[in-house]
């Protein structure tokens, strides 16, 4: 594609690597004959847990509904609060609704776009049951002390790592602190299965409790009733949902997994670059890595502050009339129609974040020559 206005190609502000070992992948499970979940979806769970340091992991269609089954199965229902931040992908704050529980919306922090435990603190009302919060753009969040503000109080503390495969906190695993974690493999995250979630938890029971409702809550697996002849009957204990994932998506899992060290490092390299060539440039914030921790680079935000020549709206004209394609930041659920009318503190940060930021082009195959371009435009427009 290439952008009319300057008939330079286009840059794209995400592009997902996938090859031919995908291909080969998914061909093998087409030739098997199964692809609806079964032997490679086990094998993805099973993957996925190691590399992440998870007592167990259960796949789902996507971190939606990873989010939504965690809440399940952490007994969050009508009547209970959800304190998410605002300032997150919609789904986030949806999440809650889900289960007739009400999003709380929490502000988070200038430097990371996280919550933390004074803005968790700030949000908890007498019917709080359970906290979200989220690895936004792969900056791992401080989940510690959010846990000891929550867990004496009975409250969850569900981690949304859609965006953190990769990223670590204190030398682990993003969501390895956490009771559950739901993940996504969208495109736009680190890893893509096209579609696709998980949940990682550290109890055994929740894990067999979400295993079962991903699939109708039966007794028995559709591929174990596959694998015997005569199956025994199957019950229905409670409601639950279709929510699975297909072979064929965790064989494209599979391979991915096996990138993610390739993938993080080249991104974080990209943000490197981004970082050197744009550090002497008033104006421009660029999100770094807290003292806890280290992003995947998932997102790369940049806060343009009142010293730049540009607002954001400009910015972003700028970079589109050179055929470069940014972002508007993190979007603010709590100015959604969606969202209109729930009760929140003041949202000071998220509200300058959501406004001032956005995210800049950052994929596995971008070359010198797309980085460069980025980089004249951002450096063309520096304050004083
Ligand atoms: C993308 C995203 C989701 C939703 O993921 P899907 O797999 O598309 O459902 C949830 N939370 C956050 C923070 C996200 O960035």
């Amino acid at each position: 594609m290439t952008a009319v206005e300057t008939g330079l190609p286009r840059v794209d502000v995400m592009k997902p690597w996938l090859g031919a070992e995908e291909v080969a992948a998914v061909t093998e499970v087409i030739e098997s004959g199964w692809v609806a979940q079964g032997p490679r979806v086990a094998a993805f769970e099973s993957a996925f847990a190691d590399a992440m340091r998870a007592r167990a992991a259960v796949a789902t269609s996507s971190c939606t509904t990873a989010l939504h089954l965690a809440l399940v199965v952490a007994g969050i229902r009508a009547g209970d609060d959800v304190v998410v931040p605002s300032f997150s992908f919609v789904a986030t704050a949806n999440a809650p609704t889900y289960v007739g529980a009400r999003p709380v919306f929490a502000d988070v922090d200038a430097a990371t776009g996280n919550l933390t435990a004074e803005t968790v603190a700030a949000a908890l009302t007498p019917a709080t049951r359970a906290v979200i919060a989220v690895d936004q753009a792969g900056v791992p969040v401080d989940l510690a002390p959010i846990r000891e503000l929550c867990d004496p109080r009975g409250i969850v503390v569900i981690e949304d790592a859609a965006c953190g495969a990769g990223s670590t906190y204190h030398d682990r695993p993003v969501g390895a602190g956490a009771e559950i974690t739901a993940w996504s493999f969208h495109p736009r995250k680190i890893l893509t299965t096209g579609e696709g979630g998980m949940i990682t938890t550290s109890r055994p029971d929740w894990a067999s409790r979400a295993r079962r409702l991903r699939e109708h809550a039966m007794s028995v697996s559709a591929a174990d009733r596959h694998a015997s002849l005569v199956s025994p009957p199957e019950e229905f204990g409670e409601v639950g949902f279709n929510f699975r994932m297909t072979d064929l998506q965790a064989a494209v899992g599979l391979v991915q997994l096996g990138r993610l060290p390739a993938i993080v490092a080249r991104r974080r390299e990209i943000a490197a670059r981004y970082r050197h060539e744009l550090a002497d440039v008033a104006g421009l914030r660029l999100v770094d890595d807290p003292a806890w921790g280290a992003g995947n680079a998932q997102s790369l935000w940049v806060e343009v502050l009142p010293a730049y020549r540009l607002d954001r709206e400009g910015l972003l004209l700028a970079l589109a009339s050179a055929g470069i394609s940014a972002r508007r930041g993190i979007m603010a659920a709590h100015r959604q129609p969606a969202h209109a009318g729930r009760t929140h503190v003041p949202l000071p940060v998220t509200e300058q974040l959501t406004d001032s930021t956005l995210i800049l082009p950052l994929f596995h195959q971008m070359t010198d020559d797309e980085l460069g371009r980025v980089v004249d435009v951002l450096r063309g427009y520096g304050g004083e």
